[in-house]
């Protein structure tokens, strides 16, 4: 899963960026307003935690305009204990959920877990595919009750996959979503990763789609 985070209080970015990045999301960092809109429009995440005040552009203009073009990616929003009104306008700009600061990192982790979830159609923090269940909240993954012993590419690629069970995801999209901007992609590693994954998770349950990608089999 790729978030985005654009908070301009260097601190604080980096604070989140290291406990997301412990969680095994992939995370692309923004300090100003009109990098942090750049990156929301030209990259696909998964999930955006956006602070309100914010250099070059504010937050209410950046999910202005994404939604006005139409991007839907879940977003979290942080706002200033005394804006109230930063709340309201964000909101309306198209915020899915908001925190407050100060804040507890580790209330902004559980919130972000429940928008991802909810973006995929999931309401428990549990996902099961048959004998496989991905906890997110503890980024743990088990087989038939006994805990996977993942890397944290393979937790990344299973986890993206349970999330879209049954829809295919293809290899670009496994690219885009399993690393950072940075990293030099390579439609082959993804091959790697998923050979790998299925000697875990046994090979009927990851379909590969002749020409189009890979599909989480969704149990009859
Ligand atoms: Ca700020």
């Amino acid at each position: 899963m790729r978030i985005l985070l654009i908070e301009d209080d260097e601190n604080l970015n980096r604070q989140l960026a290291q406990m997301l990045r412990e969680s095994d999301y992939v995370v692309d960092c923004a300090y100003d307003g009109v990098e942090g809109h750049f990156l929301g429009d030209t990259e696909p995440y998964d999930a955006v935690i956006l602070d309100i005040g914010l250099p070059t552009m504010d937050g209410v203009t950046i999910l202005e305009k994404w939604r006005a073009a139409g991007r839907k990616m879940p977003v979290l929003i942080l706002t200033a204990r005394d804006r109230w009104s930063d709340k309201v306008a964000g909101i309306d700009a198209g915020a899915d959920d908001y925190v407050t600061k100060p804040f507890h990192i580790e209330e902004v982790m559980a919130r972000i877990r429940a928008l991802i979830r909810r973006a995929a159609g999931h309401a428990a923090s549990m996902i099961t595919c048959g004998p496989i269940a991905l906890d997110v909240k503890a980024s743990k993954a088990t087989l038939n009750g006994e805990l996977l012993r993942l890397t944290s590419h393979e937790y990344r690629l299973l986890s993206y996959l349970m999330h879209h069970q049954g829809e295919v995801v293809s290899r670009t999209e496994l690219t885009e979503h399993l690393y950072d901007q940075d990293f030099d992609r390579d439609s082959n590693t993804i091959e790697v990763f998923v050979g790998r994954l299925r000697k875990k998770v046994g090979p009927e349950w990851i379909e590969t789609v002749r020409g189009l990608g890979y599909r989480m089999q969704v149990p009859e």
